[in-house]
């Protein structure tokens, strides 16, 4: 499907999630670094189902730069989903994916391409210095998260990467063959471990609006990081077992010298303590094995993680391609 005009040597993969409030000001950024570049570039917005006015002011932004490309999904579907899209559409030989939200700044961009032309490098990762515009809260989950990877993964992950980073064509190609449903990119992308390296830069606040990402999805993503590359978790039933033995063990001797010594205790608590234990222990294994079963279950059923609405690059060839039928509306030829 893609057919990738030879030119593009730059993709820059955008996923937003209602940003109304904040693409005025990444246009105003990104798109004077990229001009300045020299290079023939292509911004791909991925709009993730957005519900406010994201995709009518990407439509506008069409009208006045050509090099924006907008890919529209369907409904709502998480960030690494719509970094999919992007990914698996851009055309560039050079693809950067960057948050909407300006706390990676736009002017790295150029560095990354330097450094992997420079020296012949497939990844490039944009690593923050400082998280200190993050709250609390952010820098004490992300911190445990990136400790808990490392253990998982291995020491290969790089400290506070995270989705901010270049990938060369081939990477983009080899990430695009792995069969996973759920992508959790910033594992994946070391785990190929293609010749990398690294550009530093500091966190910035977010420049407008407020975070997409709730506890809940940020559980799922901790949940998914560590369910694709581990099955350790399922071990801790093995060990919880071994546990729940050990101390039923010791409290049948105390029953046994209690009633030796003919202190006879009514003995509900004991019998109570257990049960409930052996109860929480068992249903904590089975909702471990619940959530490898059901990531085998959603693999084996291969649902696609996206539903490409429209993509301005193929105007027509989707169903229900409403941006683009807006745009020729206006009186516009698609970008391509
Ligand atoms: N995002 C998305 N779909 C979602 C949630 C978030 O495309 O369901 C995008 C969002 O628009 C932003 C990026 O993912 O460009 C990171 O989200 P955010 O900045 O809210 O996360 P945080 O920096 O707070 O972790
Ligand atoms: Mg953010």
């Amino acid at each position: 499907m893609n057919e990738a005009p030879a030119a593009t040597v730059l993709s820059v993969v955008i996923p937003m999630y209602n940003e109304e409030a904040v693409l005025p000001l990444l246009v105003d950024r990104l798109r004077p670094v990229l001009d300045a570049t020299g290079v023939s570039y292509e911004v791909v917005a991925v709009d993730d189902g957005s519900r406010d006015a994201t995709p009518a002011i990407l439509v506008g932004l069409r009208r006045v730069w050509p090099q924006l490309r907008v890919i529209r999904l369907r409904r709502n579907s998480g960030h690494q989903a719509a970094l999919t899209a992007g990914l698996h559409r851009a055309f560039g030989e050079y693809v950067v994916s960057i948050d909407a939200d300006l706390q990676d700044p736009p002017e790295v961009i150029p560095q990354m391409l330097e450094l992997a032309r420079r020296d012949s490098l497939d990844i490039v990762y944009g690593v923050r210095n400082d998280r200190s515009t993050d709250t609390f809260f952010k820098r004490s989950t992300a911190g445990l998260y990136y400790r808990l990877m490392r253990k998982v993964v291995g020491d290969k992950i790089p400290h506070n990467a995270g989705d901010f980073r270049l990938l060369s064509r081939a990477t983009v190609e080899a990430l695009r063959d792995l069969p996973e449903t759920t992508p959790v990119y910033r594992l994946l992308v070391p785990w190929i471990g293609f010749p990398s390296g690294e550009v530093t830069y500091v966190r910035e606040e977010r420049a407008a609006g407020s975070t997409k990402y709730p506890l809940s999805k940020m559980l799922r993503l901790a949940f998914d990081s560590i369910a694709s590359f581990s099955a350790a978790p399922l071990r801790i039933a093995t060990w919880l077992g071994g546990l729940g033995f050990l101390a039923c063990a010791l409290l049948m001797i105390v029953a046994v010298v209690t009633k030796l010594v003919g202190f006879v205790v009514p003995g509900w608590a004991s019998i109570f303590v257990v049960t409930l234990f052996l109860g929480a222990v068992q249903l904590l294994c089975l909702g471990l094995l619940g959530e490898y079963v059901g990531r085998i279950y959603a693999a084996i059923q291969g649902r696609p993680a996206y539903f490409i609405g429209s993509d301005s690059a193929h105007p027509g060839t989707l169903p229900g391609a409403e941006l683009d039928s807006e745009a020729r509306e206006a009186g516009l030829s698609p970008t391509r």
